[in-house]
């Protein structure tokens, strides 16, 4: 199930064709993008996912279309969804540069997409995780802006082979870490640990991308009266901690019940608490 609206509200035929060849977002991943979770009607967390678009275009030095063509095409998508047959979908907005050799005109459009039982699986049973090396020191994004870290870029072939390493070694999900083996995020997911009524995440300006689902996360947690941290850890603090998870806006909070092969405290009680925090913003 797909419904896809342009940026003047416009459904379109999501089997259509949209793009052309020489636009700068299928030839070179030159474009971002956000995916926005949209449970009964209303989008999640919509404010931090259009303010991080628009951080991602300034990093490209990209032109954008303003944000009231966003809500327009988000607003076309939700309203042509069938919400009695499936009450949640995946939002896309994606936005290129627009197309080589033209006139710096972005293309852009939102896109609901169902959610698969394989996503819902995650949610329920957890997931194990591998580490695998990303190759840069966390004080690499303010030295080198043009290597785009924390942008949200449709340049995500690297986040998908490391998910297909991961498969190879038996698990299903990535922790990145840096050279100084610090923990950066996963593929496609902020990574946040509890040390007893404290949670932990990794700092952005270690060049990872600000999670609006931890944002949402570390917003109720502390409103109950946890603690909350942004700090570097290393990858030995994934094996002493109370409770791993991965957020993201589609995932969730899903729980991370191994790494590298080995068990890790995955209380399935802690699980409902983090999980009941995160659903109590809604
Ligand atoms: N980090 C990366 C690299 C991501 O691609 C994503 C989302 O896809 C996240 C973290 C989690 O962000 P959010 O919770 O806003 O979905």
């Amino acid at each position: 199930m797909r419904v896809l609206a342009l940026l003047d509200g416009t459904i379109v035929d999501p089997e259509a064709p949209l793009f052309r060849a020489d636009d700068l977002g299928v030839m070179r991943g030159d474009g971002i993008f956000e995916t926005v979770l949209v449970a009964d009607r209303q989008p999640r967390e919509l404010g931090p996912h259009l303010d991080r678009l628009e951080r991602s275009a300034r990093l490209m030095q990209m032109q954008l279309p303003e944000r009231a063509a966003w809500e327009r095409a988000l607003q076309a998508v939700i309203d042509n969804w069938p919400w009695d047959t499936d009450p949640e979908m995946a939002l896309k907005l994606v936005c290129t540069r627009g197309l080589d050799e033209g006139d710096g005109t972005p293309h852009g459009f939102a896109m609901g997409m169902q959610i698969g039982e394989d996503t819902r699986r995650k949610r329920r049973d957890g997931v194990a995780a591998v580490t695998l090396e990303r190759g840069f020191a966390p004080d690499l994004m303010d030295r080198a802006p043009w290597l785009l870290l924390s942008a949200k870029t449709l340049s995500y072939a690297v986040n998908m082979a490391a998910l297909r390493e991961a498969q190879s070694r038996g698990a299903e999900e990535v922790i990145f870490t840096a050279t100084d083996d610090s923990v950066l995020e996963g593929p496609t997911s902020t990574v946040v640990i509890a040390r007893g009524r404290t949670l932990v995440t990794t700092p952005p300006s270690s060049g990872i991308l600000k999670g609006t689902t931890q944002g949402a996360l570390f917003r109720a947690a502390e409103q109950a009266g946890w603690r909350t941290e942004v700090a570097a850890f290393p990858t030995s603090a994934l094996f002493e901690a109370d409770g791993v998870w991965m957020c993201s806006s589609v995932r969730l909070v899903t729980q991370v019940h191994t790494i590298d092969g080995t068990a890790i405290k995955a209380d399935p009680e802690l699980h409902a608490e983090i999980s009941r925090l995160y659903e109590s913003n809604y």
